[in-house]
């Protein structure tokens, strides 16, 4: 009997460890009281003893990047509340930051997120050719409300996934059942993100646009609207329409802009200029095929710039002036571009924004470096938003919005300069923790609250109704 107990006892013992222990690897570092926050931005989370911090903010560290070693990252609710050394956090709970990276979460400023319904579509082609044969059809096409909520779903996933925390969503909005499904799974998402609705001069579809401004956009904080519109001389009367609807809303424009040299004869910057839509807060997207008198005119009228590299690279448009750009002080951040990326990798995006600058110039020193890189996709983004008073770096006050990247996985490791191996090594399945809004979207590597089986199959089930509807 004596014996029994003593098996007994030490069987419970154990089981008391594997808990502890269980509980231990959830919270990613050591037990806290319970009661506090669960990551879902209320309470106070620290990420405690991080072995890199960059905030992005030179002010709270060293060098361009306002670095930190072995630091702390308190957030407060939603907010970033302190960041430093040794910080006293009373019963926050904690995620263990050793060996592993802070930084501000991605801005990724453009991106077509229910094209991962048209992945590897039209691989062959450049732009106007894909367009033709994977986008342009479905304007006549009786696309769903279940299909934008299906690709948007996917691909919001996989945009975590890569540790951005703020999309911007250039929705081509076939219709309007088809804008809904989008806006409710960016909704869902948790997401930061801005709505570009494409502009237009019917006024049954310019009230809808307010509608979803009043009853979707306005009452969700993390959310924002935009007018997206094709500038073109033919396209006229709808650019004209847009600018104004974005004029009374209080938006911003967001157009593609010079991307191929089919655009070169479209009258795209004649557009803008007759619409009067060339000032401050303008969202152009590429901007590659471009005079010095073009880039010049850009620049004193302050407008935004978002880079997609990858989507340039696949659609063979061209290698944007990044070095041009810079000298003429132009907001520039950088995006995915929708399906054109075919994956959503903000790290591989870096890369190929450096790469593809080192490959045209010859010149490893050409702009951007990795360290310019890492500022583009995160502080250069939410400056190109206007948003760099709440988002972008890792000040206190702001947005908690910020990516937790693990530095000791072998794609990773050893550490040699971890600022370069930022661009140069990590992949998604490095971010560990995404946060937005003090809320935890990515734990411990995985999407949170994500039924991937399900996910997978209804986007499976749209784009075999997309394909379908597409030329064969
Ligand atoms: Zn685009």
């Amino acid at each position: 009997m004596k014996q029994r107990r003593s098996i007994l006892s030490v069987f419970t013992l154990t089981l008391a460890v594997v808990l502890g222990a269980a509980l231990l690897s959830d919270l990613g570092g050591k037990p806290t009281e319970a009661g506090n926050a669960d990551f879902t931005g209320t309470g106070r989370v620290v990420i405690r003893d991080a072995s890199m911090v960059l905030t992005m903010d030179p002010s709270l560290g060293e060098g361009p990047l306002g670095a930190l070693a072995d630091a702390d990252v308190v957030l407060e609710g939603s907010k970033i509340k302190q960041v430093g050394k040794d910080l006293e956090t009373g019963d926050a709970r904690v995620v263990d930051g050793r060996g592993k990276i802070v930084l501000p979460g991605f801005v990724d400023l453009h991106n077509h997120l229910w094209q991962s319904l048209i992945r590897g579509c039209a691989a062959d082609k450049e732009l106007i050719g894909w367009l033709g044969k994977c986008v342009i059809p479905l304007y006549r096409a009786p696309v769903t409300d279940a299909d934008a909520y299906a690709g948007t779903k996917l691909a919001a996933a996989d945009v975590v996934s890569t540790g951005i925390t703020t999309v911007t969503e250039w929705s081509h909005a076939f219709n309007t059942d088809f804008a809904k499904g989008g806006l409710r799974a960016l909704g869902e998402s948790k997401l930061r993100f801005l709505y570009s609705y494409n502009g237009t001069t019917d006024p049954a579809l310019q009230n809808e646009i307010r509608r979803v401004k009043r009853e979707v956009i306005d009452p969700n904080p993390l959310a924002r609207l935009q007018i997206g519109t094709h500038p073109s001389t033919g396209n006229f009367p709808s650019v004209e329409a847009s600018e104004k609807l974005a004029r009374e809303l209080g938006v911003p424009l967001n157009v593609h802009l010079l991307e191929s040299k089919a655009d070169l004869t479209a009258g795209q910057m004649d557009a803008l200029r007759r619409a009067n839509a060339l000032h401050p807060g303008l969202m152009t997207n590429h901007v590659i095929q471009t005079t010095d008198a073009d880039l010049d005119e850009l620049a004193a009228a302050g407008v935004s710039v978002a880079h997609n590299p990858l989507s340039n690279m696949r659609l063979a448009s061209g290698v944007i002036r990044l070095p041009e750009m810079k000298k003429r002080n132009m907001k520039v951040g950088l995006g995915l571009d929708g399906g054109t990326n075919d994956t959503s990798d903000m790290f591989n995006v870096m890369r190929a924004a450096v790469g593809l600058q080192r490959a045209t110039t010859a010149d490893p020193a050409v702009y951007p470096t990795t360290s310019d890189v890492l500022r583009m996709a995160t502080l250069g983004g939410a400056e190109a938003l206007g948003m760099d008073k709440e988002i972008g770096s890792l000040t206190p006050g702001k947005r908690a919005d910020l990516q937790v990247v693990d530095a000791q996985a072998v794609n990773f490791a050893p550490k040699v300069d971890w600022v370069n191996q930022l661009v140069f090594n990590t992949q998604p399945v490095n971010v560990s923790w995404v946060f937005v809004d003090g809320r935890a979207l990515k734990r411990e590597g995985r999407v949170v609250g994500l039924d991937t089986a399900k996910v997978v199959a209804d986007a499976q089930a749209a784009a075999d109704r997309i394909k379908k509807l597409l030329p064969q």
